[in-house]
């Protein structure tokens, strides 16, 4: 059965936009191949965490994800092709169909590039190409969003955490025809 959302990358980005599509209702899959930049983190700058490792927070944002029923898959995706439904995504082990996908790569292109998806030089530190996305995320293929550092925001895991949301929330409001937010109250 095909995915809603299938999002390509689980670091900062691509889990916090897991876990709100997940979160939303949709059914969500994450392919990840363990190259996240994150991982060599020691972070003291995210809001509302006073230090943290960044293997934890990419594990802790796994976790919260798997929570709202985020499927996890180990491996590299290789190619994005457009079905009748959406998107088929290839890997090492398999194909996968989503109607929407967000790709959260971080430094990697290769994938949308291979996709011919356009993209554009980077304007942050050492970030020489990013998706050509437009503020909503939108790339330049209809129903695949581009989260995080490839798409060109500064690169600290808040932000990137929070564009990921920021992306899922476009794409959940996209599936239901209307904005979508998500707000718990605190139990009194
Ligand atoms: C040494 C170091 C220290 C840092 N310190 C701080 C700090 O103190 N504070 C701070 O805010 N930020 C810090 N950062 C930056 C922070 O880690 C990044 O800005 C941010 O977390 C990047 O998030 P991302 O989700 O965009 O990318 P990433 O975390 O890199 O995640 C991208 C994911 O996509 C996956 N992927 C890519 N291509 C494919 C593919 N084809 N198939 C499957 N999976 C794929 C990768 O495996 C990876 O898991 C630091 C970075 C480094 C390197």
């Amino acid at each position: 059965m095909a995915y809603d959302v299938i999002i390509i990358g689980a670091g900062p980005a691509g889990a916090s936009a897991a876990l709100f599509t997940s979160k939303a209702g949709k059914k969500t899959l994450v392919i990840d191949n363990d190259q996240s930049v994150t991982k060599r983190a020691w972070v003291e700058n995210h809001y509302g965490v006073e230090e943290i490792t960044g293997p934890n927070l990419v594990e802790i944002g796994k976790k919260q994800a798997t929570k709202f029923g985020t499927e996890f898959v180990q491996g590299k995706a290789t190619a994005l092709t457009s079905t009748d439904a959406g998107y088929q995504i290839t890997t090492e082990n398999g194909t996968y169909e989503g109607t929407h996908i967000i790709l959260a790569t971080g430094l990697s292109t290769e994938l949308a590039e291979a996709a011919g998806i356009q993209t554009k030089p980077g304007t942050e530190p050492r970030i020489k190409t990013v998706i050509d996305a437009d503020a909503q995320g939108q790339s330049s293929l209809k129903g695949v969003w581009a989260a995080g550092t490839i798409a060109g925001v500064s690169m600290h895991t808040i932000i990137t955490a929070g564009d990921g949301a920021k992306v899922a929330i476009n794409v959940i409001s996209e599936l239901n025809g209307a904005r979508y937010v998500d707000h718990d109250v605190l139990k009194s």
